[in-house]
């Protein structure tokens, strides 16, 4: 396929929209509240008016939920009450008559990261997000994995500590009760003495950077957990890469220091031993990653 492709980012607050060419570079892109409550066919409509007179040839969605990627049906959703079982494959087609791709958020962005961020696209990558949740998505022999429903690479809802805090999903000790946004604001107003105001991930950072002892113990503990976390991916899928993205990335070596301790400190080395672990710059991943996954159809 020749041309540019349009992806689409769908978070329960905002869409975001970009008109993305075949080396991932973005042309152009456009912002809007999602607005959940008007309904799934509206903002198909919407979506549609933003990309008028936009020249491309395929468009990707990426739907905070569970979607069966197949059909392009959103399954499930804690994000965007009321457009569960909404076909959004055959809506998008009908009025742009372009091929469409659907599918999870997190995969779309792991996929954007895995195709523009890794130089090399190494055969395996599992890719983490981070930002109020806590996303994932597996790259298994150079294609997205997505399981038998859609649901496979739920990195943020693994088991860390059997009992632990409650997460957002309903279970227990989950990896996003220890690395989301809400856990990381929890953890900087327990450590951190002189609190930026507003508390936000990047003051964190920006905190630790500047020498804030506090702070810094913040990523650590944070860092910690994640590591952890992408320790049982590691063991499980033997990646050749693993693609750290979204906002809170942005903490950069604060927050991967701690996860390469974690590494070193494995019994088990082999997997670990040729791992490549990074966090490329951030961008609008799920964007780019919708767009270059519809291009290639899958
Ligand atoms: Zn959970």
């Amino acid at each position: 396929m020749t041309g540019a492709s349009v992806g689409v980012d769908v978070g329960g607050t905002f869409a975001k929209i970009a008109l993305v060419d075949a080396r991932g570079r973005t042309l152009r892109s456009a912002r809007f509240p999602t607005e959940p409550e008007r309904g799934p066919r509206e903002f198909v409509a919407r979506a549609a008016a933003a990309v008028a007179g936009w020249r491309f040839s395929a468009l990707g969605l990426g739907l905070a939920g569970g979607v069966d990627a197949g059909t392009g049906t959103l399954l499930f959703t804690p994000n965007l009450p009321g457009w569960k079982g909404f076909a959004f494959r055959r809506a998008f087609e009908r009025r742009l008559k372009v091929p469409v791709v659907v599918d999870n958020d997190a995969n779309v962005a792991v996929w954007g990261g895995y195709v523009v961020g890794l130089k090399r696209k190494p055969r395996h990558a599992v890719g983490v997000t981070l930002g109020t949740g806590v996303g994932g998505g597996l790259i298994l022999n150079g294609a997205l994995h997505r399981g038998a429903g859609g649901a496979a690479g739920e990195l943020g809802h693994q088991v860390i500590r059997a009992g632990g805090a409650p997460c957002a999903c309903g279970r227990r000790g989950c990896l996003e009760a220890y690395a989301g946004t809400a856990a990381i604001l929890r953890a900087a107003r327990r450590r951190m003495r002189r609190r930026p105001s507003p508390l936000t991930p990047r003051a964190v950072a920006d905190a630790a950077r500047a020498g804030d002892a506090g702070a810094r113990a913040v990523w650590e503990e944070v860092g910690a957990a994640l590591g952890q976390g992408l320790a049982n991916a590691v063991l499980m899928f033997n990646p050749d890469a693993i693609v750290v993205l979204g906002g809170v990335a942005r903490a950069g070596e604060l927050l991967l220091a701690p996860v390469r301790r974690v590494f070193a400190e494995q019994p088990f080395r082999e997997p670990f031993a040729r791992l490549a672990l990074s966090a490329p710059a951030e961008r609008d991943w799920g964007c780019v990653g919708a767009a270059l996954l519809a291009r290639e159809g899958r």
